[in-house]
């Protein structure tokens, strides 16, 4: 990999900041993306990331971004499209604003992302598109029909670019994680957290670096051949034929 210049989104924290290194420690030249949390960030910078603010949710911010990016590192060659949000609730007391963010930042972020950089992936014959979709995508959720509609949505999104970009050398695929010790995580009340745990036939929470193990591998001249795939990382919790 090494060369290659990378995009993380949510790169700053959580499963993103351990697929940035793991990228790194491959080789490549690493850009991360951040919202709001500028302690995260400046400990990315001082550990030598290219860390750049803007909301992926905004088509307009995306497009600036990536051409600062592009311009400092080169063209992008692998984008992760791992930022994402929850705003829980059932539906029948879900607001119109909890729906939206979801959708605007988890499934419209990778659309905004993955627009900016493909074109560029094709011309230049190679490009790698990783999306962390999620396990609540494939099996649903209470209290999450609009981060599972996102993440579904995101598993379809990869399908459709992979078959579009695979005649141009560009792969798309999904790693659909389990739950996984990020603050994410740590958010979900203790006693949900047990519940959860004890549905996890490994018995325990995923760590980031296993997520990232997958998404480096994916991101390598290697992967060539895989396209289109979903990955469920998720300590057999739920299991796909
Ligand atoms: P975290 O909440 O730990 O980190 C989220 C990251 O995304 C942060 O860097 C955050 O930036 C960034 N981010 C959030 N919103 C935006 C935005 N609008 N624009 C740009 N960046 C943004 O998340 P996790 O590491 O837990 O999750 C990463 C991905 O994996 C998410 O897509 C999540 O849905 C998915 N996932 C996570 C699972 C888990 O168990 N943790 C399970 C399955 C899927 P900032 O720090 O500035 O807020």
């Amino acid at each position: 990999m090494a060369g290659r210049i990378a995009l993380v989104t949510g790169g700053t924290r959580g499963i993103g900041l351990a697929i940035a290194h793991a990228l790194r420690a491959q080789g490549a030249s690493v850009a991360v993306v951040y919202n709001a949390n500028e302690a995260a960030a400046q400990k990315c910078r001082d550990e030598g990331f290219l860390a750049v603010k803007f909301d992926v949710g905004d088509f307009a911010q995306c497009q600036a971004a990536v051409r600062e990016v592009e311009t400092r590192l080169g063209g992008i060659d692998i984008l992760v499209n791992n930022a994402g949000i929850t705003r829980d609730a059932t539906l029948h007391k879900m607001t119109p604003e909890a729906w939206n963010d979801v959708i605007r930042v988890d499934l419209t972020g990778a659309f905004n992302m993955t627009r900016q950089v493909i074109e560029g992936m094709r011309s230049r014959g190679f490009g790698r598109v990783i999306n962390i979709a999620s396990i609540n995508g494939q099996k649903g959720q209470f209290g999450q029909t609009n981060y599972a509609a996102a993440k579904a949505g995101l598993i379809g999104f990869t399908k459709s670019l992979a078959q579009e970009g695979a005649r141009a050398g560009v792969t798309a695929n999904a790693i659909a994680p389990g739950y996984i010790a990020t603050d994410m995580v740590a958010a979900v009340p203790p006693a949900v957290l047990d519940k959860i745990k004890s549905e996890i036939p490994v018995a325990r929470l995923g760590q980031p670096e296993e997520i990232a193990r997958c998404a480096a591998f994916l991101a390598s001249d290697d992967a060539g051949f895989i396209t289109g795939a979903t990955f469920a990382i998720n300590g057999g919790q739920y299991l796909l034929g």
